[in-house]
């Protein structure tokens, strides 16, 4: 595979997916002379992404790396605040639940929590994101209401095509394919990539909007990313819960 000391077209590519998770922070989009050179600080990168998703950390693109990268996920960051593992603390700790350095969440004086679709937003959408809501309700202290007002909903779900003024552009399907991202509590903001194959039925190819609606509604509580291959809140789009 591609490895340190390459200059490999490409590269580019890889480093700015790899920045958008947080992985690499000093990527420069400005020099794309240099931009397909595979630097010591990638090395570190790629070490790090491998570490966290249970691979050889080599450092190079091997095939199972290649791979791990090809597969369609979520585009929250793994590394905020460069805490590099996607653990919440010793082995036996419950990783199925990660928080955001800080822990923001939403008061618990709350109670109701409101969301909307940005006006315009497919319908048929509606009920998957409904029924990840009805999940959620089962294990935090809220409850979700869904409201017409998109403006003053707490919680605020759109489909966004490309860059999209939030800094996190989407580039629909294909290499280094990521499928929504959502912001931590109490921003609200969640967002789904409008030039994905969204299914609301389980269909071979396409992506499902209630396991990636489940998974960005964590993000939108105030979970990160979890190791664990089985937890909601693994960054790859799982099977249908
Ligand atoms: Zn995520
Ligand atoms: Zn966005």
């Amino acid at each position: 595979g591609t490895q340190k000391g390459d200059t490999v077209k490409g590269i580019n590519a890889l480093k700015k997916y790899l920045h958008t998770l947080g992985y690499l922070s000093n990527h420069n989009h400005n020099h794309a002379a240099d931009g397909d050179y595979f630097d010591e600080n990638l090395e570190s990168a790629v070490k790090t992404y491998q570490r966290n998703f249970n691979l050889n950390p080599t450092g190079h693109m091997d095939l199972k790396t290649v791979s791990m990268m090809g597969k369609p996920r979520c585009g929250v960051p793994d590394v905020i605040n460069r805490t590099t593992r996607m653990q919440g603390g010793p082995a036996h700790y419950h990783t199925h639940y990660v928080f955001y350095p800080g822990r923001p969440k939403w008061p618990a004086t709350k109670q109701i929590i409101s969301y909307a679709f940005l006006p315009g937003t497919r319908t048929d959408v509606q009920e998957p994101v409904r029924q990840a809501f009805l999940t959620w309700s089962k294990y935090t202290p809220f409850s979700y209401e869904f409201v017409q007002d998109y403006d003053a909903a707490d919680i605020k779900i759109s489909f966004q095509r490309g860059d999209h003024g939030d800094g996190y552009p989407f580039g629909g399907p294909g290499p280094y394919n990521l499928l929504a991202h959502s912001f931590s509590p109490t921003d609200g903001r969640a967002h789904y990539d409008g030039d994905e194959n969204w299914t609301v039925v389980a269909v071979p190819g396409a992506v499902d909007m209630q396991t990636v609606a489940l998974h960005e509604l964590g993000h939108v509580l105030g979970l990160a990313h979890s190791p664990v291959q089985a937890a909601i809140m693994y960054p790859l789009a799982g099977p249908r819960v």
